[in-house]
């Protein structure tokens, strides 16, 4: 499908990216904000943070905020006191696109170590989860609110060695499931989009050997994204969604 969403699609939108530092989440938050969003830039390193910021500023788009946020430790009261942060400085949330994500290490299922998937759980599913909840009143403010959650080609088809990272895709993607159907009466649509194969940092991690010049890169794939988060995609809701169909 030929996703096209107008130039002003996000014009008045507050969207919330959560990972904006870097990879598909920083180009998600630029891509927002050249189509009018304010767009609030949430992550764990400043610096990478305060880098969008200015590249957002430098298109001349609507005036980004940060929240520094390691979400691996965050609890329940910080997105608490996030949400009411948001509403105080900007009144409402319209969107908000789960993107976060740790890779964790992948290997045999018998080695799984107890810590480092506790952390893959923490930051992909718990954290997220957390979050969602602390942000639903405020998204049901919202005239047209989106949640957009980011799942794997693992996270619904398991595959030797991926281990954590797989099974917490399929918990975000029962989390989306679960949430979309709760919303069904709601205006608030719920998705989830698999970003295929894309040339960043994670990736190259869970690929060391392979060429990123045959990858698509995070630009390439969001007209997905933009078209979730705009009124063109309204009519999307429970569905998980590939960015790269024919990958
Ligand atoms: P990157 O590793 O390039 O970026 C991940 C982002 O998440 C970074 O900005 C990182 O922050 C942030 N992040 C990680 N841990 C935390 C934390 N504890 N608290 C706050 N922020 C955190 O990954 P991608 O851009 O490749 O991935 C984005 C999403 O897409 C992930 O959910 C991933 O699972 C999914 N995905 C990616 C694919 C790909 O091929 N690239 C394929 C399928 C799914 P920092 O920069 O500070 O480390």
């Amino acid at each position: 499908m030929d996703y096209q969403v107008s130039s002003n699609a996000l014009e008045g939108r507050v969207i919330l990216v959560t990972g904006a530092g870097a990879g598909i989440g920083r180009q998600a938050a630029l891509s927002y904000a050249e189509k009018g969003a304010t767009v609030i830039l949430l992550g764990r390193t400043v610096k990478k943070l305060e880098a969008v910021y200015d590249e957002i500023d430098a298109m001349g788009a609507p005036q980004p905020a940060i929240i520094p946020l390691d979400m691996l430790g965050a609890t329940r009261q910080h997105y608490l006191d996030m949400a009411d942060t948001i509403e105080q400085q900007f009144g409402r949330l319209d969107g908000v696109l789960h993107n976060a994500g740790l890779l964790g290490v992948l290997s045999p299922f018998d080695q799984i170590d107890e810590k480092s998937h506790e952390d893959v759980m923490q930051v992909n599913v718990k954290a997220t989860m957390l979050m969602t909840q602390a942000l639903l009143p405020l998204l049901k403010k919202s005239d047209d609110a989106r949640v957009v959650f980011t799942t794997s080609t693992v996270g619904h088809q398991g595959r030797a060695y991926w281990g954590s990272y797989a099974i917490s895709k399929f918990a975000t993607e029962g989390m989306m499931q679960v949430l979309a159907d709760e919303m069904s009466d709601t205006k608030v649509r719920v998705n989830a989009i698999n970003p295929g194969g894309t040339r960043t940092s994670m990736r190259a991690s869970a690929f060391p050997g392979e060429d990123p010049e045959t990858l698509k890169t995070p630009l390439d794939i969001m007209p997905l994204y933009l078209y979730l988060m705009a009124p063109e995609g309204i009519g999307e809701h429970g569905q998980c969604i590939d960015a790269q169909p024919k990958r």
